[in-house]
């Protein structure tokens, strides 16, 4: 690539940049392959799971055999994968569960042990992926990853649609007792006024199941690594505002990307940092910051914690006279 068509490309930094994938899934799978083939050395897996009769079809790092007994543990199969397809790569596979917003605490010793390990996982490492199937589990390494100035890079989908964005990241030195100065890239909270609560509990096998045509998770695993590849190129790294403009050797570096196939479309948008936001405002990361897991235990049990922190439950109260007051007016208009 350096020789031929971009002298310019910085592969080093590339290849010396270590990657903690969270979740193993499709897009944990296809994030790894699309890593391995840009050069990345460090490669590390988190998930919970076994591995299920129904994932070799679409998770190209599963064969059959791996479903077998129960399944064999999905993070350390994912690690042992890449490994046979390059044995040279550094690839691990670590299995615990990211703690989730809104679940309550049901086993104390281990939910700190996994939050333990993300933390210091999160540390080790310098790009982070969140590729799970739920919104309350992006939640923590939303805030970790902005706290210790990461990299971090999401992909979602949707039944013909995806999202893969970068997050915005808090400055180091920032005094996070201030008011929120909405001068970054927002995260994957920032367009919603709900904290991420329990998704998953109380409902079907099909609803808890993400259910996508099949080509979305390699189109989004693939836009996810690229995201990254050009994240390095920019001299701000995860700084970096949006521009679709030529601010890289490798072109344009947007803020999301936001993917059709209905339409076959898509957009590349910007958006900042919500000052309310349950992921990246300061007052959650200040929380953070001072308690650390006491306010993760916080967040855990009480969905609703968040939202009064942050002031969105303050925001919801005001758009709720807002709506009272809009509905007096129109009443207002009929009688005229
Ligand atoms: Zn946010």
């Amino acid at each position: 690539m350096k020789w031929r068509i971009v002298p310019g490309l910085d592969l080093d930094t590339i290849k010396n940049t270590k990657c903690l994938l969270l979740g193993s899934g499709t897009l944990g799978s296809y994030v790894g392959r699309a890593l391995l083939a840009w050069g990345v050395r460090k490669i590390t897996f988190v998930d919970n799971g076994k591995v299920s009769f129904s994932n070799p079809v679409r998770q190209p790092l599963y064969k059959f055999e791996d479903c077998v007994d129960g399944g064999s543990n999905k993070a350390e199969t994912a690690a042992n994968a890449l490994k046979e397809v390059f044995p040279l790569v550094d690839a691990q596979g670590v299995s615990l569960e990211v703690p989730m917003a809104g679940h309550p605490i049901t086993n104390e010793p281990k939910q700190k042990a996994d939050f333990d390990k993300l933390v210091q996982l999160i540390d080790e490492h310098d790009a982070i992926f969140l590729l799970m199937d739920s919104r309350e589990t992006r939640w923590l390494p939303t805030v970790i990853g902005n706290v210790k100035h990461k990299i971090v890079l999401n992909a979602a989908l949707g039944f013909e649609s995806y999202l893969v964005m970068r997050h915005g990241c808090l400055k180091p030195g920032t005094d996070l007792t201030k008011e929120d100065d909405q001068s970054r890239l927002g995260c994957y909270f920032c367009n919603d006024v709900y904290a991420p609560s329990d998704s998953t509990s109380d409902r079907t096998l099909d609803q808890m199941c993400t259910v996508t045509r099949p080509g979305v998770a390699l189109m989004a695993s693939s836009l996810a690594v690229e995201l990254l590849a050009s994240v390095l190129q920019h001299k701000d790294k995860q700084f970096a505002d949006h521009d679709v403009e030529n601010v890289t050797a490798l072109g344009g570096l947007p803020h999301q990307l936001r993917g059709f196939l209905h339409s076959f479309e898509i957009l590349k948008l910007k958006a900042q940092n919500y000052k309310f936001c349950a992921g990246c405002s300061y007052a959650v990361l200040n929380e953070f910051e001072n308690n650390g897991w006491d306010f993760v235990k916080k967040a855990l049990n009480k969905s609703k914690y968040i939202e009064e922190l942050t002031g969105l439950t303050k925001v919801h109260k005001e758009a709720e006279e807002a709506e009272l007051l809009l509905d007096i007016e129109d009443s207002d208009d009929e009688l005229v």
